[in-house]
């Protein structure tokens, strides 16, 4: 299935002067993620025909500010759906028993078919032994030792992450063929980088890629960067990968969210990519904006996830 038309708004051409031209080779996450959160959609109305409305509970530990605001947007798409949603907000000297008790109430609780808990956890917490806490019927993040290898072996029954899931669909709805197509994927983190590679190294439709991770201890890194047909960047680093990282007519997914100092910026920073955007959007044969690339992609999935499990939960036929 290819995107829908691109449409911008006013704000987001003022923010990027450089594109006087139609952006033809962006590929829109917003409106990818609006294809999702259509389908979704339905899918929540035929659960409640049945009498079921799908539940998602967040856990955020602390007052940390990205996670609020991650946790803000996800609520308000929940609500947007129509999926019931509730948040536990711990407080950051919160004893792991404690909030592993919390899991084990939302484990328990019908109303709840999703569970998701923010990261990062304060330092005195074993994110581990959490994740592995939660249900791996409710995970909907993928962060469970179970779903983590489903996903390694191919089995279709657990949950994918969703921000690695997000782009598989990005490169699905933008038409990119993954098969043995070379894909360098910069970052070896456990929620994108290697479940990005588990993912489009599958024996399956829209995978059987030739996948290669760098990290930092990678040699080489641009050359690795350069034989890549499809370069997906998460790795944290402020616009990281310049125009001679790509080969021209790659596919380039923007991945990082990083914080930068701008002076002529509102509140004197601003977000940007693992791409130098500006200068790599020319070459690409397909390019990810960012914001507005990856990032709906990862809400969007997380709602699609809750909604899988709530089918299972109560048996509906499911995709
Ligand atoms: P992470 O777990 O910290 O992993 C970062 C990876 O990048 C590590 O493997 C690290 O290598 C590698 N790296 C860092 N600096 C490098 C360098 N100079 N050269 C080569 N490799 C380098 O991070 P993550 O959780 O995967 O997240 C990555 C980025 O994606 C972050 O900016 C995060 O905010 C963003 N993100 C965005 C979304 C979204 O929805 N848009 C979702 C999740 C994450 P080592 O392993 O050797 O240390």
């Amino acid at each position: 299935m290819s995107a829908g038309p691109i449409r911008r708004s006013s704000t987001w051409r003022r923010s990027r002067p450089f594109l006087n031209v139609a952006p033809s080779n962006l590929i829109d996450g917003r409106a990818i993620a609006e294809q999702i959160h259509a389908e979704t959609a339905q899918r929540i109305t035929a659960l409640k025909t049945r009498g079921v409305q799908p539940g998602l509970a967040f856990v955020r530990v602390g007052e940390d500010p990205a996670s609020k605001v991650y946790v803000g947007m996800k609520e308000r798409a929940s609500l947007r759906l129509g999926i019931f949603s509730e948040t536990q907000v711990l407080p950051a000297d919160t004893a792991e028993p404690k909030l592993l008790a919390l899991l084990e109430r939302l484990n328990a609780d019908p109303r709840v078919h999703g569970i998701l808990v923010q990261a990062p956890l304060p330092a005195h917490i074993c994110a581990a032994r959490v994740y592995a806490a939660v249900r791996p019927q409710k995970d909907v993040d993928g962060f469970h030792p179970i779903n983590v290898g489903k996903l390694m072996l191919g089995d279709p029954s657990g949950f994918a992450p969703c921000t690695p899931a997000g782009i598989q669909q990005l490169l699905i709805r933008s038409e990119v063929d993954t098969a043995g197509a070379e894909a360098v994927i910069l970052g070896r983190g456990d929620i994108v980088g290697k479940p990005m590679a588990a993912i489009l190294l599958q024996k399956a439709k829209h995978a059987n890629a030739t996948v290669t991770i760098c990290h930092s201890r990678t040699r080489n890194l641009s050359e690795h960067c350069r034989r890549a047909d499809i370069l997906v960047a998460a790795m944290g680093v402020a616009e990281f990968v310049k125009p001679g990282m790509v080969k021209p007519g790659a596919v380039v997914i923007d991945v990082g969210v990083n914080r930068i100092d701008d002076p002529a910026a509102k509140g004197g920073s601003r977000l940007v990519g693992d791409v130098d955007f500006a200068r790599v959007q020319p070459i690409a044969g397909k390019i990810t904006p960012n914001p507005g690339g990856v990032g709906p992609m990862t809400i969007a999935m997380l709602m699609q996830n809750t909604v899988r499990a709530a089918e299972w939960a109560v048996g509906a036929p499911n995709n």
